[in-house]
């Protein structure tokens, strides 16, 4: 059974990868994956919420998972932590002036004693709870031992300022998950909770999820629409600013669509439901969100290895370093004290917690740009593209195609040719259907239901419509069904769909379609940040050499079947390197999937969604120069801080083992280089200039 728990004082995404492994080796466990973003935990399997729990706490102290339901407002144990801090501050003030007055060891200690338990006492307990549990080696036994040891030695301001500062870079990683946490989840906060569902001619203020297609909701103004539907009645305005970007709102009547997740602006309106509202677009998104960070980059990998392995060869130096030197000198003290500054400064903290909070980051902005990664692989993966394939239909141009032209081969009128189209294109949802269907509705032409309607991946629509066989798309469907053309020549330039009956042509509709505003400009963009551009297209290819003329794309290629488009852009990766590939989903299925990153503009496709490294929200080209822009910046800062991170602990190593670096200067170090990296790693959040 799949089951849902609400992680509560989760900080560390470091720890979240330790405990998702440790609560996936557990017996009864088939399956878990812990979503740091939004701090939840999926699981599949049988296993009680105490074990969970004990598991968590070994590896992060204050951990609670807790049964879904039963989540109360999230309280901000942000403020808590402060207020540690400070209170932890002022006793430590207090025991150092009144180390300085008073000269009783005795309340020295006392003092010294409180300020460090109270600023270190998750550090002591998350050790005894490591040791108990046989995993020693972590930051927090580097930390327990060096600041133990520095109370042996009487150094009693060095061990309370170790923990400070451990504490203070603490706090400041809570603030910048938070932020990058808010920010992602800022999505979920479009879900509806409550509606005015039609019951038995009655409104009733009901759950959302009673919302099923074909039901009727009453939005008032201010509400959020909690499913994807059609306006009934009423007229408004809406503000879908939310769900893709646009800032200005727009006015919608009876008959027009709406996505879950706008908000309507001025008047009551009622809506019939098109999807339940799990179904629907906000909940679609929500889900690509939440697991958006469960799938780790190379690097965190990489660091979670090195982490394993230096650890213990830290310690093991430590070791020799106190005893070696001292049996040969006999000064112990001495050696014990360098032996404990290097433990000191050996902990990787800075590494551990800016990297992942680099990739963290990276998808918080995104996010708020209308663009989602389902993770940090992808985000990485981005990174390393050179070339940019796009799809045409729906991608480069608008995809609300315009008849514009209806040609009759025989005995039908152009009415009834549009008729036996619509009447089978009305189940699928290529934009090509989708037009032809939408101009009989406006022209008041009639159609009805088809049977056995199979869609054909680019090619079109087969189906049978009273008695009679149909096929509906373009010339590779008439001849791969020997279907024989006109000599008749199509002077219009546009997408041509052919429509056959019983085997025979009887017309053709030509639709055409625009490019969107943003194209050709967004394209620009992406050649001048070095990319190679390509368009792999089913459509004609005059059509589509015409689309690339326009926007500047350097090469297309047309006529090409879902299935091509793979072959097509693998021989792309052969020669430019990694390949990104944008699509509206459409059947783009296994190319979505095949590229290095596939990247599906948000359309009805729930297919494109699964199959997407990222989605873009915003249907507009420009997400692309943007997505990329924030996947190279999030790969420089976190590349910056690895050397940083490397290379200043590599130095204060060595001066720690030569004897040149004091406690405070480990510990002023290490918290240091972890804040900068921090702070470097939330740049990543900025978008101003993006
Ligand atoms: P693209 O999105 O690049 O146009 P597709 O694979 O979606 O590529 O479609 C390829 C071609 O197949 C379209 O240009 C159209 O001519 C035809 N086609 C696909 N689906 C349909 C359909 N449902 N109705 C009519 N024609 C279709
Ligand atoms: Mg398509």
């Amino acid at each position: 059974m799949d089951k849902t728990y609400c992680v509560r004082n989760l900080d560390c995404a470091h720890c979240a990868g330790k405990i998702e492994e440790a609560i996936n080796k557990l017996d009864g466990v088939e399956s878990a994956v812990l979503i740091f973003a939004s701090g939840k935990l999926k699981l599949k399997g049988e296993v009680s919420i105490s074990q969970l729990n004990k598991i968590a706490n070994k590896i992060e102290a204050g951990v609670e998972i807790v049964h879904e339901e039963t989540e109360s407002e999230e309280k901000s144990s942000l403020k808590g932590e402060i207020a540690v801090l400070v209170s932890g501050i002022v006793v430590f003030v207090i025991a150092l002036l009144g180390g300085k007055l008073i000269d009783s060891v005795i309340i020295k200690i006392v003092l010294f004693d409180a300020a460090y338990l109270i600023l270190g006492h998750k550090i002591l307990i998350s050790t005894i709870k490591n040791i108990a549990s046989g995993n020693i080696f972590d930051e927090n036994f580097l930390m327990t031992i060096a600041t133990l040891g520095a109370f042996v030695l009487g150094e009693y301001s060095e061990a309370v300022g170790v923990v400070l500062f451990f504490k203070i870079g603490e706090i400041f990683e809570e603030y910048a998950v938070n932020k990058s946490r808010k920010a992602i989840t800022a999505a979920a906060g479009l879900r509806v909770d409550e509606v005015d569902l039609l019951k038995d001619g009655d409104f009733l203020r009901c759950s959302s999820d009673e919302i099923i297609a074909g039901s009727i909701i009453r939005v008032k103004a201010g509400e959020r629409i909690a499913a994807d539907g059609v306006i009934e009645e009423g007229e408004t305005r809406l503000d879908t600013s939310a769900v893709n970007g646009e800032p200005v709102p727009v006015s919608a009547k009876a008959g027009d669509s709406v996505m879950s997740g706008w908000i309507n602006l001025s008047g009551v309106i009622i809506v019939r439901a098109t999807a339940a509202a799990s179904e629907s677009t906000v909940s679609k998104i929500t889900d690509a969100v939440e697991n958006a960070v469960a799938s780790k980059p190379k690097i965190d990998r990489f660091i979670t290895r090195f982490a394993k392995v230096y650890t213990p060869v830290v310690i093991a130096i430590a070791v020799l370093t106190a005893v070696i030197p001292s049996l040969v000198t006999g000064e112990w003290d001495k050696w014990i004290y360098t032996a404990l500054t290097f433990l000191v400064i050996s902990c990787p903290c800075a590494l551990v917690l800016s990297v992942p909070l680099a990739y963290f980051s990276g998808i918080g902005a995104a996010s708020k740009l209308g663009i989602l990664f389902k993770g940090g692989t992808s985000l990485e993966a981005l990174g390393k593209v050179k070339a940019v394939v796009f799809d045409k239909t729906g991608t480069v141009t608008t995809g609300t195609f315009d008849v514009t032209e209806v040609y009759s081969y025989g005995e039908l009128m152009e009415s009834e040719i549009l008729s036996v189209c619509a009447s089978a294109e009305q189940a699928s949802s290529h934009p090509a259907a989708v037009s032809i269907v939408r101009y009989c509705e406006e022209q008041g032409i009639p159609y009805s239901e088809a049977e056995n309607i199979r869609e054909l991946s680019g090619r079109g629509i087969a189906a049978e419509y009273n008695g009679k066989s149909i096929l509906c798309g373009n010339r590779l469907l008439m001849k791969e069904n020997d279907i024989r053309l006109t000599d008749e020549e199509i002077t219009t330039t546009g997408t041509i769909v052919y429509v056959a009956v019983n085997g025979v042509l009887v017309g053709a509709i030509i639709v055409s379609d625009t490019i969107k505003e943003k194209s050709a400009s967004a394209i620009g963009q992406l050649k001048n940040m070095g990319l190679y551009t390509a368009m792999l297209t089913g459509d004609k290819t005059e059509n589509a050499r015409i689309v690339a003329d326009e926007t500047g794309i350097e090469y297309v290629k047309g006529e090409l079947l879902p299935d091509e488009k793979l072959a097509e852009i693998r021989k792309i990766r052969d020669k430019k390197g990694s390949v990104m590939f944008i699509g509206d989903g459409i059947n783009d299925g296994p190319v979505l999937a095949g590229a290095d990153v596939g990247a599906a503009m948000l359309s009805g496709s729930d297919l494109a969604i699964e199959a997407a490294d990222a989605i873009f929200i915003n249907k507009e080209l420009d997400s692309a120069v943007k997505a990329k822009k924030i996947a190279d910046r999030t790969l420089r800062i976190s590349w910056q801080n690895i050397v940083f991170a490397l290379a200043f602990k590599a130095a204060v190593l060595i001066l720690g083992i030569a004897g040149f670096a004091s406690m405070w200067f480990a510990v002023f170090a290490d918290s240091g280089v972890a804040m900068l990296l921090i702070l470097n790693s939330m740049r990543v959040l900025r978008t101003k200039k993006i």
